[in-house]
């Protein structure tokens, strides 16, 4: 049996290194654009490869998933992320966790290509870089690409974020062309933009938790750590917005809550106490000095009043500014999405085998499917999980 697989990122490569070592007799091919494997793993975490996350709870796992979860529910069982953790572990990358998030110990995404080279080599797998596919065409029983005949397609052609690492979004033509549909696309974990012209004084704050709420077609709701940018807000937090929005049209009204801990109440207490303090003093506690700057400016307060010389009016306007912080946002950073939200139908696609639901002996895996998480190791684990899936069906494996 001929296997090809178009896409050397890390759900190729999973689907890859499954086949190679299971002693199948098949004959497997992986090609991919690019002169090295796996260009996105290389920059994934910055170059240190978040390769997967902690968290062990399957519902709480889910929920990193804003399109999807249901659907990559029996992936993430069958390869789940610890049980990937000892994949890798086995496979001589010994892990690190900070917070949730999972790195190979020596912070080198290079480890994990080098792994999946060496897995390559030992069990001769037929690598074709700077080899690009240009259609996938039905032939008989099998597939005719780049004028070959193989029995089965794996296609892990990525989604089209960063396309500048050969993820050019090919394998949804390819997809269409074996007749997948493919749901509408969009930009998911990036930067948000904003015109304010405030926006200038507040770059470089950085704000360990805040509530966002966005309104747009629908309310989105989410907390976690942002900062200030020259041109708008961005970090884990407004990355889980941007993803919870990616299909929402711009302009759009944020609104955040810098104190989420303290309800009105609780704060206004807290002012109170320390009513010989100015106001600046008092709420810094709560507030970094230039942000509560920007804040009285917008109100017209004077914060080197004392908390007490302040009319009653005004503290409660700072008190509401603090908790519900209304920033108009323009649009996302252009260009420098993590991921692409959207993909293959997940209708169209088996969830037990990856395999087409239209086409048979043709399956997918990765980003290019109609699924995408949260920063923090999520995206990744798609791949490997759906990947290995992929590759085990390919060869018929039971699961
Ligand atoms: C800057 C950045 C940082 C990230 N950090 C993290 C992180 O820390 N943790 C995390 O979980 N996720 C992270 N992600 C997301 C994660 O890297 C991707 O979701 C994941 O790599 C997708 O894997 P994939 O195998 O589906 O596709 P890709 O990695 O995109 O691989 C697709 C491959 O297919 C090849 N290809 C495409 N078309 C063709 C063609 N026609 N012919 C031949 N080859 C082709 C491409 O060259 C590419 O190598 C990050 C993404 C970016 C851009």
């Amino acid at each position: 049996m001929k296997i090809l697989i178009i896409g050397a990122g890390a759900a190729g490569m999973m689907a890859a290194a499954t086949i190679a070592e299971s002693d199948s007799e098949a004959e497997l091919c992986l090609i991919d654009k690019n002169a090295v494997l796996g260009r996105k793993v290389l920059i994934s975490g910055g170059g240190r490869c978040n390769l997967t996350t902690a968290e062990s709870d399957m519902r709480a796992l889910m929920e990193a998933y804003p399109r999807g979860a249901k659907w990559l529910r029996f992936a993430m069982h069958e390869f789940s992320p610890s049980t990937v953790c000892e994949w890798f572990e086995a496979h001589g990358i010994p892990l690190k966790t900070e917070g949730v998030k999972v790195y190979p110990q020596s912070n080198k995404g290079t480890d994990v290509t080098d792994m999946f080279q060496k897995i390559f080599d030992n069990h001769n797998v037929e690598v074709l870089l700077n080899s690009s596919v240009e259609n996938v065409e039905k032939d008989g029983d099998g597939f005719k690409v780049n004028e070959r005949y193989f029995d089965k397609v794996i296609i892990t052609t990525g989604g089209s974020a960063y396309s500048q690492t050969g993820s050019t979004g090919d394998g949804y033509a390819f997809a269409r062309a074996l007749g997948h549909s493919i749901t509408p696309l969009a930009a998911t974990l990036t930067s948000l933009t904003s015109s304010e012209p405030w926006i200038q004084d507040l770059a470089g704050v950085s704000i360990e938790n805040a509530k966002f709420k966005l309104l747009g077609k629908e309310k989105h709701e989410i907390s976690g750590p942002f900062l200030f940018t020259h041109k708008g807000v961005s970090g884990p937090g407004i990355f889980a917005l941007s993803s919870l929005s990616a299909f929402e049209d711009f302009p759009l009204k944020l609104f955040i809550d810098f104190v989420p801990d303290l309800d009105y109440e609780a704060l206004t207490k807290q002012i109170s106490k320390n009513s010989r303090k100015t106001l600046l003093r008092a709420l810094n506690a709560y507030a970094p000095k230039s942000l509560l700057a920007v804040i009285f400016k917008r109100l017209n307060v004077d914060g080197a009043k004392k908390s007490s010389e302040i009319a009653k009016k005004d503290l409660n306007r700072c008190i509401e500014s603090l908790k519900n912080f209304e920033m108009p946002l323009d649009g996302r950073t252009p260009g420098a999405e993590i991921v692409t939200a959207g993909g293959i139908s997940l209708k169209e696609v088996d969830s037990k085998t990856m395999e087409s639901k239209i086409t048979t002996g043709l399956f997918f895996g990765g980003e290019l499917l109609d699924v995408d998480g949260f920063t923090g190791g999520y995206n990744l684990q798609i791949a490997w999980a759906t990947g290995r899936l992929a590759g085990l069906s390919a060869l018929g494996e039971e699961i």
